[in-house]
């Protein structure tokens, strides 16, 4: 067993956008897959015909592009193993649905929902199960040739899991150890539908994990109650050998009080919960997305893989090379991760400061153009350098430092009112012709060279230096001035200076 090649699966429904949990659940199976050298399947499971949304499975594919999560294969990826898509699997899963049949493990069930609405109405707590089988309408209590009368009169039936009542279900779970759940409480599930022709979550789900070979299933903490009717599947099947290791995550919190995350979360509180932005077919509804509201995505990543888990010390930035060495399963927690939405910028800062000048240039290079802007990609890539610091995101990158590529027209009363002395337009003037003299314009020559001259006509510094920023930028904000006057140039730092003169007096 511990030699089986690692191969996990990450295998959403199509019905609607993907949750921010779902991705963490595919991150932390893809560093599990790498980290053994293993394999990563991208499977849909879309038997549920009436929960179809048209456009998910696009969604999700987009997404984990956007993401940087590659599947080594599934839908999309091609591989050995497929199809990939449930639905595309039918003839399959009515062969292991016969086998069941016909091992005696399963039965067919003919009652209506009329039937069984009945015997809710009649019986508290109602369960299709051993008490109650032998009441219904089914293989166990009908004479076997009314069974293949009504099913050769195409009559609709489903096909019901026997579940042996009293016996003591032992789920091995990595993160939350042993759980052990009695089958008593379980009731007699549907795993096929005539009517359809398609089995449902339970089958599919465990026929493919044994088609593909899958080792270990790494899921959400919302599927760890159908676990022990997994591993009743397996037995029933006579798979146990290759029953896959189980692994439930933790539930993501939501920010404030108790209670799983939900959309309703991200919009009372103002943050995605969707990886991409979500146009819903159905309502029409728009929501946020991660890319949309200028996460980079590597930050995004990075965040969620501290959402359950810790690398046992309180390194916080990772690269994903390091995820893929420090992940371990056995160290996520069992109980909820609370989703702390401020820690997520936090992770956008980082990763914004630690991106290079080229790359963020890039990225605020459309928002220039969208602002009529054009300027030389190393005077970009400067004004990036130096603001970078200053922002969680990039889009916020063009309003603390559009003061580089557009001169101020109005000066903010307040600066003014605070910096702009009696004694300012004489000084600024003669600023300016100080400056025009400089042959050099390098920011520590200029430095230098203008301090003397304060000093020299013994000027108060403070007063110039406020005054010399706010005929830049208009307002009494922004890096260290002769960063400023660097990227602007001798020749604009002279017309700013004199323009607002002109304008302040
Ligand atoms: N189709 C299930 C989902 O939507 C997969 C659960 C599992 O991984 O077993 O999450």
């Amino acid at each position: 067993m511990s030699e089986r090649k690692v191969r996990v699966r990450f295998a959403p429904s199509p019905t609607g956008a993907l949750h921010i949990g779902g991705v963490r659940t595919a991150l932390y199976n893809y560093l599990f897959a790498r980290q053994h050298g293993g394999e990563l399947i991208f499977r849909i499971e879309d038997t549920d015909s009436n929960r179809f949304v048209p456009g998910a499975e696009e969604y999700i594919l987009e997404s984990f592009k956007w993401l940087g999560i590659p599947f080594d294969e599934g839908v999309s990826f091609g591989g050995e193993y497929g199809p990939y898509r449930q639905s595309e699997r039918k003839e399959i899963y009515k062969e292991y649905v016969d086998l069941l049949l016909s091992k005696g493990k399963a039965y067919i069930a003919f009652d209506t929902p009329e039937e069984l609405e009945a015997k809710r109405a009649e019986i508290a707590n109602f369960q299709y199960d051993a008490t109650t089988r032998d009441s219904m309408c089914n293989s166990l209590t009908l004479p076997a040739e009314e069974v293949k009368r009504r099913m050769d009169a195409g009559d609709t039936y489903v096909v019901r899991f026997k579940i042996e009542p009293g016996e003591d279900v032992h789920v091995q779970d990595i993160i939350r150890g042993e759980v052990v759940i009695n089958s008593s409480i379980l009731d007699d599930k549907v795993l096929y539908k005539s009517a359809d022709g398609l089995p449902t979550y339970h089958l599919a789900n465990i026929v493919d994990d044994h088609l593909m070979l899958v080792s270990h299933v790494i899921r959400g903490e919302e599927w760890l109650p159908s676990a022990p009717l997994h591993v009743l599947l397996y037995r029933a099947f006579g798979w146990e050998d290759t029953m896959p290791a189980f692994a439930h995550l933790p539930l993501l919190l939501k920010p404030d009080g108790n209670g799983k995350l939900s959309k309703r979360d991200g919009d009372r509180l103002g943050f995605p919960v969707f990886p991409l932005e979500w146009h819903d077919p159905k309502t029409g509804d728009v929501s946020s997305g991660y890319r949309e509201s200028g996460y980079l995505p590597e930050a995004v990543l990075n965040f969620l893989a501290l959402l359950g888990w810790n690398p046992g010390n309180d390194q916080e930035v990772m690269s994903m090379d390091e995820l893929v060495q420090l992940f371990n399963l056995h160290r996520c927690s069992k109980s909820g991760a609370k989703f702390d939405y401020e820690k997520g910028k936090w992770f956008n800062h980082e990763y914004i400061v630690r991106t290079d000048n080229t790359t963020l240039a890039g990225l605020l290079l459309p928002t220039l153009k969208e602002n009529g802007v054009e300027a030389p990609m190393a005077t970009i890539e400067k004004v990036v350098g130096l603001m970078k610091e200053r922002v969680n995101f990039v889009k916020e990158l063009w309003e603390v430092s559009k003061f580089f590529f557009v001169a101020p027209t109005a000066y903010d009363e307040k600066t003014v009112k605070k910096r702009w002395k009696e004694e300012s337009p004489a000084q600024m003037l003669a600023l300016a012709d100080f400056l025009e003299g400089l042959t050099d314009f390098s920011p520590a020559y200029q430095e230098e060279q203008v301090m003397a001259w304060i000093a020299q006509h013994e000027y108060h510094m403070g007063n110039v230096m406020n005054a010399f920023r706010l005929t830049l930028v208009g307002e009494g904000k922004g890096p260290h001035i002769f960063d400023i006057t660097d990227v602007l140039g001798k020749e604009e730092t002279i017309a700013r200076i004199r323009r607002a003169v002109t304008a302040l007096s």
